[in-house]
């Protein structure tokens, strides 16, 4: 039997062994580890990736999140509205600030945050909204613009999962106030350890990010106000320097898992699309990409009819790896026992916590290894044993 795993990181850095290992010799002879001319040129490269005007390179993903609402001056009495069904990071950074965050429910087809629902919560508190581009798709960015100006508050879009993502002519990360983004060694751009991006169109914005990342320093040790050491490592700049060039490569590959998936299964029976009306009887629903841009970060499939562990199991046994993401909504996490509004109703969120399994879609996976992991969904609905 062949094996697959969830995410295997080997090939693809393998493959740029020789440019990472001349990169990391560079910055070991320039003997310049904090800032400087190798994180500004990685900083000018994602920037002109993502057609923006300024991109932070920071510590991590949750960092970019935190100095985002650090430098719009989200703080105590502040609500931020946040998708109930995402990566704890999104909410975990508006609560370190003493905000508070108000849930809200996702779009069940989507998986991103249901900006009816969002409109429906915000209060006289309401400060900002952190959109979530879940698994790699990106939220209808039009209608994202529109209820900012409608209601008169700041976006920051959570772009962990989306680096490369469009809807229509626009990139995620281009269109908030702020964007973020992460390169965790699981993101479509993965580094070799923890960082992430800041991104904005705002000078303004961009110039009080820059100095809260270094304590809230300027100049060299005059500080107005506290900022935090979110400094992205030059070495870290330099390996991913190296890899960014690949990025539409990796999508696209991660793009093509996808449909390989979809095509081999959309006929079969007991399976069907996540759209609207599927999700009502017991047919294991394939992830939909209504950008038609997706960058696929996970290809999460529904489970309904209490069968989700079930098929988890079933995977398992065939040695293929697969992933709740996310088995528990944010408002029930036990941080978050009694904090925040909105809980109340967010239906879809607790029903996707029990029916979501994300099967292995990233770039390298083989032929073989893609058509093995087609095969057991197809055996799975046909109720085909292990
Ligand atoms: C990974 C992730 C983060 C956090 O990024 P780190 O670099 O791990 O701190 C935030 N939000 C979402 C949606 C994520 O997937």
């Amino acid at each position: 039997m062949i094996t697959v795993p969830l995410l295997d990181l080997g090939p693809q850095n393998r493959a740029l062994a020789p440019a990472l290992e001349q990169a990391f010799r560079e910055v070991v002879a320039s003997n310049q580890f904090i800032m400087g001319p190798r994180l500004e040129a990685f900083e000018k490269d994602c920037a002109a990736f993502l057609g923006v005007k300024h991109a932070l390179g920071v510590s991590s993903g949750t960092d970019a999140l935190l100095l985002a609402l650090m430098a719009l001056d989200v703080g105590e009495g502040d609500e931020v509205l946040i998708p109930s069904f995402t990566f704890f990071a999104t909410a975990g950074s508006v609560s370190r600030l003493g905000a508070t965050p108000v849930w809200v429910d996702v779009d069940p087809h989507r998986f991103n945050i249901d900006l009816e629902d969002a409109a429906r919560k915000v209060g006289p508190r309401t400060r900002a909204i952190m959109p979530v581009h879940l698994f790699g798709q990106s939220l209808d960015l039009g209608a994202l613009r529109a209820f900012a100006v409608a209601h008169g508050i700041r976006v920051i879009e959570d772009a962990a999962q989306s680096m490369g993502a469009r809807w229509e002519g626009s990139a995620t990360m281009s269109v908030g106030d702020f964007g973020a983004t992460s390169f965790f060694p699981s993101k479509n751009l993965g580094g070799m350890g923890d960082s992430g991006l800041v991104t904005t169109q705002d000078d303004a914005l961009a110039e009080r990010a820059r100095v809260l990342r270094v304590h809230g320093m300027q100049p060299k040790y005059y500080h107005r106000e506290v900022g935090a050491n979110f400094r992205m490592d030059p070495l870290q700049a330099a390996m991913l320097h190296v890899k960014l060039p690949y990025l539409p490569e990796y999508n696209c590959a991660r793009a093509g898992n996808a449909r390989f998936y979809r095509e081999s299964l959309v006929g079969v029976p007991w399976v069907a699309e996540n759209r609207p009306g599927a999700d009502d009887g017991a047919k294991v629903l394939l992830p939909v990409d209504f950008s038609g841009q997706g960058i696929w970060n996970q290809f999460t499939l529904r489970v309904p009819g209490g069968r989700r562990d079930e098929l988890k199991a079933f995977l398992t046994a065939r040695k293929i790896g697969c992933e709740i993401y996310y088995p528990v909504p944010l408002h029930r996490q036990e941080c978050f026992r009694g904090v925040g509004r909105g809980a109340e109703t967010c239906a879809a969120s607790e029903r996707l916590a029990a029916e979501v399994l994300s099967v292995p879609v990233f770039p390298e996976l083989t032929a073989e290894q893609r058509q093995w992991v087609a095969d057991s969904l197809a055996d799975f609905a046909a109720g085909r044993p292990a």
